[in-house]
C-alpha cells in the first residue's frame, strides 16, 4: 500500500527521471511529455540553465521571510516580468502556484475598490467553460461543474456567463465576429442584471484549458470584453496561470487579443516544473489606489516571493525570452495543428481541432455531425490517457463540461523544444490511443 494520499496511487508508475521531452519511469519506460503535465514543462525536463541557476540559489539562500527581506531573485524576476507584461501592468506578486495568483487577485480587486470608496463592489463575474483552481476563492470562480458540486455550499455566489467557444456556440450563418460581440455581450447583460455599483470584477481564461481543451475566442471577444468593463468600471482579471508564459506563442496570451488586463495572473510556465511559483501582476493604477491608500495590501502566504522558486521563474523566463523561443512555439504549433489535421480532421469522433501556439485541444464526439457528446459512463476522456500511457504518451485529459454537460478532450501543450519528429510521434501515439479508448 502506498501513504501518498492523492492522485499519485500505487497504480501509477513511478517516475523517476526526466530528459528533454521525455519522462521515464521505475520499470525504463520512457513517456513523450505531449502535455507538459498540465500545461507545466515548458521547458523540458532537464534544462541546464534552471538546474544550475537552482543550484547557486541554494548554495547562497534557499529562504528568507518577505516580511523581512526582499531578495535578488524576486527582484529581478519582478522587474523582468514586468518590462515584459502587457500595457499598464507594473507590480509583481508572488505565489507559489496557480490558485493562490487567483485568490489574491479576487482579494487584490475588493480591496481597491474599498480604497477607492466603492465598497459596494463585490461581486465577481466568471464563465461557465472556466478553471481558475481548487481553492475556495478560486473554485468559486471557476465554471467547472463537477468540480463545485461537492463544495457548492462553502463557494461564495459567483455568477457565470457562456464562455466565446466557437465550435459549440457559434449559431449557423453567423459570422466569428458577430458571435464573439454576442458572447462578449452577455457580460453587459449580467452586470445589468446584478447591478454595476455591485461588481467588481470580471475573470476568463484568454485560452481556456483545464475544461475545454485550448479553446481561444474569437477575434474582438476581449476587446469588447474591455470596452464593457471599462464602460462599468469593473477590473479586467485574465487568468493565464495555464495559457501564459508563452504557451500560445506570445508571452502573455492576450497580447494577441490586443487588450490589457488590470489583474493577470500566471503560474505553470513561470516555475516550468522546476518549482512551484505563480505570480499576480496588477497596473500601477490599482496598486496605487492601496499604496496611497491604507498603505498595503492586507494578504499574505509564507513563502510569497520564495527566493528558491523565484531563481527558477527567473532562470525559464530568461530561458524564454533570451532562447527566442516564441518565434518557436509559433512555428511548432502550427506544424502540431497541421500534424493533427491531416491524421485526425477526418476521424468520425473527433470534432474539433484547435488552439494557439504550443497550447492545443482535440475535442471528442460522439457524433461529428450533431456534436452529441459520449455518454460519460463510458470515460473516454481517461480511457485515450490511459491508453495514451500505455503508449508511451502524455496527454491531459481536459475532462471539462460542454456548457453544463460532459464532454471529451484532449489538451496538448508540449514542451516548448519539442522536435519535429517529436511532434510526429506525439500525434501518432494519440491517434492510436484515441481509437484504442472508443473501440473498449
Ligand atoms: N487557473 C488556471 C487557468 C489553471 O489552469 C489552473 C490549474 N490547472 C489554476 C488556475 C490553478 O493552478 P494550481 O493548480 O497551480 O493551483
Amino acid at each position: 500500500m502506498t501513504h501518498v494520499f492523492g492522485r499519485s496511487g500505487a497504480s501509477l508508475p513511478k517516475a523517476v527521471r526526466g530528459e528533454g521531452c521525455y519522462i521515464h519511469d521505475a520499470r525504463g519506460r520512457a513517456y513523450l511529455d505531449g502535455s507538459g503535465g498540465a500545461a507545466v514543462s515548458c521547458l523540458g525536463h532537464s534544462d541546464p540553465d534552471v538546474r544550475a541557476a537552482i543550484h547557486a540559489q541554494l548554495d547562497q539562500l534557499a529562504f528568507a521571510h518577505t516580511g523581512f527581506f526582499t531578495s535578488d531573485p524576486a527582484e529581478d524576476l519582478a522587474d523582468l516580468l514586468a518590462a515584459n507584461a502587457p500595457e499598464g501592468i507594473e507590480r509583481v506578486y508572488l505565489l507559489s502556484g496557480g490558485s493562490e495568483a487567483v485568490e489574491a487577485a479576487i482579494k487584490l480587486a475588493r480591496q481597491y475598490f474599498l480604497e477607492i470608496g466603492q465598497p459596494g463592489r463585490h461581486r465577481v463575474i466568471a464563465r461557465r467553460q472556466s478553471y481558475h483552481g481548487n481553492t475556495l476563492g478560486a473554485l468559486a470562480a471557476g465554471g467547472n461543474a463537477w468540480r463545485r458540486e461537492k463544495y457548492a455550499p462553502l463557494l461564495v455566489e459567483t455568477s457565470h456567463i457562456a464562455p466565446c467557444y466557437e465550435y459549440r456556440f457559434r449559431e449557423d450563418g453567423e459570422t466569428a465576429e458577430a458571435y464573439g460581440q454576442r458572447a462578449a455581450n452577455e457580460l453587459q447583460a449580467e452586470i445589468d442584471r446584478l447591478g454595476a455599483d455591485s461588481v467588481m470584477a470580471f475573470i476568463a481564461e484568454p485560452v481556456v484549458g483545464a475544461t475545454a481543451g485550448a479553446v481561444p475566442a474569437v477575434d474582438g471577444y476581449f476587446r469588447r470584453i474591455r470596452e464593457i468593463c471599462d464602460a462599468n468600471g469593473i477590473l479586467l482579471i485574465l487568468d493565464e496561470v495555464m495559457c501564459g508564459m508563452g504557451r500560445t506563442g506570445t508571452l502573455f496570451a492576450s497580447e494577441h487579443d490586443g487588450v490589457a488586463p488590470d489583474i493577470v495572473t500566471i503560474a505553470k510556465g513561470l516555475g516550468a516544473g522546476y518549482m512551484p511559483i505563480g505570480a499576480m501582476l496588477c497596473t500601477g493604477t490599482v496598486y496605487d489606489a492601496i499604496a496611497q491608500g491604507s498603505g498595503a495590501f492586507q494578504h499574505g502566504h509564507t513563502y510569497h516571493g520564495h527566493p528558491l522558486a523565484a531563481a527558477a521563474g527567473r532562470a525559464v523566463l530568461t530561458a524564454i525570452l533570451g532562447r527566442d523561443l516564441l518565434p518557436q512555439v509559433r512555428a511548432r504549433g502550427e506544424m502540431l495543428q497541421q500534424a493533427l489535421t491531416s491524421r485526425l480532421g477526418q476521424h468520425p469522433h473527433v470534432g474539433d481541432i484547435r488552439g494557439r501556439g504550443l497550447f492545443r485541444g482535440v475535442e471528442l464526439v460522439e457524433d461529428r455531425a450533431t456534436k452529441a457528446t459520449f455518454d460519460p459512463a463510458r470515460k473516454i476522456n481517461a480511457r485515450v490517457k490511459s491508453a495514451a500511457m500505455e503508449n508511451g504518451l502524455i496527454c491531459y485529459p481536459a475532462g471539462g463540461t460542454v456548457d453544463g454537460k460532459h464532454g471529451d478532450h484532449v489538451l496538448l501543450a508540449p514542451p516548448y523544444i519539442i522536435s519535429e519528429d517529436q511532434i510526429d510521434e506525439l500525434v501518432d501515439k494519440l491517434a492510436r490511443a484515441i481509437d484504442t479508448a472508443i473501440a473498449a
